[in-house]
């Protein structure tokens, strides 16, 4: 990791900087991938499968039967967890429900407001470096409690052309049906535009690497909204000297293995000893299986000192991490101040892993800036808000004038006149 003491203002946008590649030139794969989909519908995905997951696949669709056998194929213990995680994401999601809204804005004129379920949503499951089941749940979970009518789960398969027995498990006990074996952006594509196997959805949900985020990208230009940029993982930590250089080296190392696009920041404005913590990564760097990917990702990787809190504060909300962990005392003092973060982790106890997985708050965040203007998944994602009016003979003659004014002046007569003919008809009636 480069080591930075100070730096000044002017150099922050710079060296905050991710190491992704622009999305112009991501555009150049990913267009063509999308439109050999939109034209040649399944043949383009068992083409594209072949091409970039290595496996021929005649079936794209996961059986029944295969999902139902999923939990046989994994130990208790992890059925246990997926559980746990299970309960507490549906605890945290049901709590977000929003009760229906109704209100009399002026005598006789009531004004409404419901949320609704998207009918047809699309959930992304990453699954070209891991199987990310937890994003199953993830998704899945507050689809469901939302009334989504219409789920489709896209993963891409194996060499050996099966989905994680993990994502059918958390698939089956969140209760998705129809599920397909593709990934990349010639899954978003499916979902976009629709194939023989593929339902067409309305809004398409998910984490994935730079082809599926631009591919999401491209698809919402079209007729397809989506939950946000949810690309290359990263995390931002900050210390002080109360935290253990093991918990800052393992939150670091945690996002530093998702992949070498991925991006770890480490701030401190404090004594913490930095030779220690390079230490401690490379002595738990050496112990993870993945440690090839995590080693490459350090290499985008920031250690940056700055003067004071107030700085550090600054330049965190500057980056705009999609995860901040608060190693210190002041953590919730800290956190009060941020404005652009995905989710915040407070004190030395919570790392970010348990939002990964089990906590209850939703992984799927915005990444690469888009902090400053998007949230995370919620079930505020999977719904819509329609209103709804009903207006009496007595509203409406108390507000019909007001519109038939606003409407002159903004000479749209036929805006007038659908009040007019009503209060006319109104006044015959009661003469
Ligand atoms: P993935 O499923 O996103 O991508 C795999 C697919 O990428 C493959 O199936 C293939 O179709 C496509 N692909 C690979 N190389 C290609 C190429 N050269 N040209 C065109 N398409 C190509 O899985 P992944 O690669 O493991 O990435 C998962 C990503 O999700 C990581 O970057 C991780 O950081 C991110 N993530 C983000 C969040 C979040 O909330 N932001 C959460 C979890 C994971």
């Amino acid at each position: 990791m480069k080591e930075f003491y100070n730096p000044n203002r002017e150099s922050w946008k710079e060296l905050l900087k991710r190491p992704t590649v622009s999305l112009s030139e991501i555009r150049k794969v990913v267009q063509p991938i999308m439109d050999q989909v939109l034209e040649s519908g399944d043949e383009a995905l068992k083409e594209y499968t072949h091409k970039f997951d290595g496996v021929a696949i005649e079936n794209l669709v996961v059986s029944t039967k295969e999902i139902e056998k999923a939990g046989d194929e994994l130990n208790k213990a992890l059925k246990t967890a997926i559980e746990v995680a299970h309960k507490n994401i549906t605890v945290f999601h049901e709590a977000q429900k929003l009760k229906p809204l109704k209100i009399e804005t002026m005598e006789g004129v009531v004004c409404e407001r419901k949320s609704i379920g998207i009918p047809k949503v699309g959930l992304y499951i990453p699954g070209g470096s891991a199987p990310l089941f937890s994003t199953v749940l993830m998704l899945a979970i507050p689809a469901k409690i939302a009334g989504c009518r219409e789920i489709v789960l896209c993963s891409p398969p194996d060499k050996q052309g099966n989905l994680h027995p993990a994502i059918l498990y958390a698939a089956q006990i969140s209760g998705i049906t129809k599920i397909i074996k593709v990934g990349g952006a010639q899954a978003i594509a499916a979902m976009a535009y629709g194939t023989e196997t593929v339902p067409k959805v309305d809004k398409i949900f998910g984490p994935g690497n730079q082809y599926v985020t631009a591919a999401k990208q491209l698809a919402s230009l079209e007729a397809v909204a989506i939950d946000m940029p949810a690309g290359p993982s990263e995390v931002l930590v900050y210390a002080d000297e109360g935290a253990d250089p093991a918990f800052i080296a393992a939150d670091l190392l945690s996002q530093a293995e998702h992949g070498v696009d991925s991006q770890v920041v480490f701030v401190t404005t404090s004594d913490v000893k930095l030779p220690e913590l390079q230490k401690e990564i490379y002595t738990q760097l050496r112990e993870l299986p993945r440690w090839e990917i995590a080693e490459r990702c350090l290499q985008n990787s920031l250690v940056i000192i700055l003067k004071n809190e107030e700085e550090a504060i600054e330049l965190i909300n500057e980056y705009a991490p999609e995860h901040l962990i608060f190693l210190c005392k002041n953590a919730r003092e800290m956190a009060d101040k941020i404005d652009n973060a995905g989710s915040i982790f407070l004190g030395y106890f919570t790392p970010e892993s348990a939002g990964d997985y089990a906590s209850g708050t939703n992984h799927t965040l915005p990444t690469n800036g888009a902090a400053r203007a998007y949230s995370g998944v919620s079930l505020d994602s999977f719904v819509k808000n329609i209103t709804y009016q009903e207006i009496t003979e007595k509203g409406l003659q108390n507000l019909g004038p007001h519109v038939e004014e606003m409407a002159a002046a903004e000479m749209l007569q036929a805006h007038k006149n659908a009040v007019s003919v009503r209060l006319k008809s109104i006044k015959k009636k009661r003469s």
